[in-house]
């Protein structure tokens, strides 16, 4: 059989724990038979990464910048408890906030939805992606206890030396708390403008919302850089390919997410993100359904999957037990990436191939054949809790069939 080719490298990112055993069966298993797999390869493995200073990060995230596509395994993102166990250098950064940091990208996470695994929304029956602006707010504030009698005020210094400045409160009643945030308008446009890229590629619809009624200049400064952003560059654009852009209040926008069907993008500030991701990614069911793509604003893609390296079945996997890890995820990090090197490249049959597989993962799961936490899970009556591996061959003999 000939293999499919490839143009151009994908930047492939190894892992950790029982992700990296899972990503090696993936290409063995489901790849490599079919296509002829041109990759860059960068060791994330936590052994590496401490064997090379962290290099290896950095080398990958330019990597990515180079070739524009790369797929990620989940990497440990090191703790004290990683210290004696993995004999670190230094407590390294978490790779994905250094690759963050360096592609300026936004992370859209969108669940896999299959028969037989309801979402606790029953009128969810599209995924909702949830795209989170990664920059600022509350995670780059500033804080102060403080005591009765003071006084807080914000003070802006100016360029030329002028200042500006005005009371948060006074605190002559008794003792409390102050905080300081900040955003740039050069995030917040990066933001909007990879939100309405990934709409128009994904053929979603947009959805925005800020508290801009109360925070009249803050969260209106969001609505406003959006909306300036989506009259000038996208509203034709979004006229021409069917889909719509679409603003509300916080509070409307989560009224409307319980309601409606899915099927569309939810752009969320900072703190909204990191909530409403977890909220979301929970009702849909299990973290081993949950895809993630890394977006720059100019286009450069990094797909994963949302979950981490699964410690646990790792250590049993060592022990020699069997596990049943949920390959899901990682494997829709492959497709992801193959399709979009295909689109870049001009090979549909690459793109044919990443359908193919998502089919294929999708009609094992519905006939019957899950990992133990989808098992636990599903309503199909003729269920059936099979190995990391058995998952595998039943997806392979799928593609085959
Ligand atoms: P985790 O690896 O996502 O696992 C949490 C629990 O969720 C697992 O113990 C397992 O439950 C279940 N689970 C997650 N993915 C699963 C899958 N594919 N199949 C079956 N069950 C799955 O998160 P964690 O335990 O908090 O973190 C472990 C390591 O991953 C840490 O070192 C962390 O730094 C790293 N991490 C990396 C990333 C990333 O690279 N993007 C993201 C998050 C965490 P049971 O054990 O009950 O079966
Ligand atoms: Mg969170």
């Amino acid at each position: 059989m000939n293999k499919i080719q490839m143009k151009t490298p994908l930047v492939e990112m190894d892992g950790d724990e029982m992700t990296r055993i899972i990503w090696q069966m993936i290409k063995d298993i489901l790849i490599c038979p079919y296509v002829d797999l041109k990759t860059e390869y960068y060791d994330l493995g936590l052994v590496y990464r401490n064997e090379t200073n962290d290099q290896v990060t950095f080398d990958s995230a330019e990597a990515t910048k180079k070739y524009g596509v790369a797929v990620k395994c989940a990497t440990i993102t090191p703790n004290a408890a990683r210290m004696p166990e993995y004999n670190l250098k230094e407590m390294w950064k978490s790779p994905n906030g250094t690759i963050r940091a360096i592609l300026d990208g936004t992370v859209f996470r969108t669940p896999i939805i299959v028969k037989g695994i309801n979402p606790f929304i029953p009128t969810w029956t599209k995924p909702i992606t949830i795209a989170r602006h990664a920059y600022g707010d509350i995670y780059k504030n500033t804080e102060f206890q403080v005591p009765a009698g003071a006084k807080a005020e914000i003070v802006v210094t100016n360029a030329d030396g002028s200042i500006s400045r005005e009371l948060i409160h006074d605190f002559s009643d008794g003792a409390g708390i102050v905080q300081g945030v900040h955003n740039t308008d050069k995030s917040i446009a990066a933001f909007a403008r990879t939100c309405f890229n990934y709409a128009l590629d994904t053929r979603q619809d947009l959805w925005f919302a800020t508290k801009d009624t109360i925070s009249k200049k803050y969260d209106h400064h969001f609505k406003d850089i959006f909306a300036e952003i989506f009259e000038a560059n996208y509203k034709e654009k979004f006229d021409k390919a069917g889909i719509e852009y679409f603003y509300t209040l916080i509070d409307d926008v989560v009224a409307r997410v319980i309601r409606d069907k899915g099927g569309y993008i939810w752009a969320c500030k900072n703190y909204d993100g990191d909530v409403m991701s977890d909220m979301v990614a929970t009702a849909y069911g299990s973290l081993g359904m949950m895809s993630s793509v890394l977006v720059s604003p100019d286009g450069i893609y990094e797909y994963e999957a949302a979950h981490g390296t699964v410690q646990r079945h790792y250590y049993k996997h060592l022990k020699g037990e069997r596990t049943s890890t949920n390959s899901v995820a990682t494997i829709y990090a492959w497709s992801g990436a193959l399709r979009k090197r295909g689109e870049l490249d001009g090979t549909p049959e690459l793109c044919a191939f990443a359908d193919k597989l998502e089919a294929a993962v999708i009609t094992t799961i519905e006939s019957g054949i899950m990992t133990g936490d989808l098992y636990s899970l599903s309503t199909l009556d003729n269920k059936k809790s099979v190995s990391t591996e058995e998952f595998l061959d039943a997806i392979k003999a799928n593609i085959e069939s």
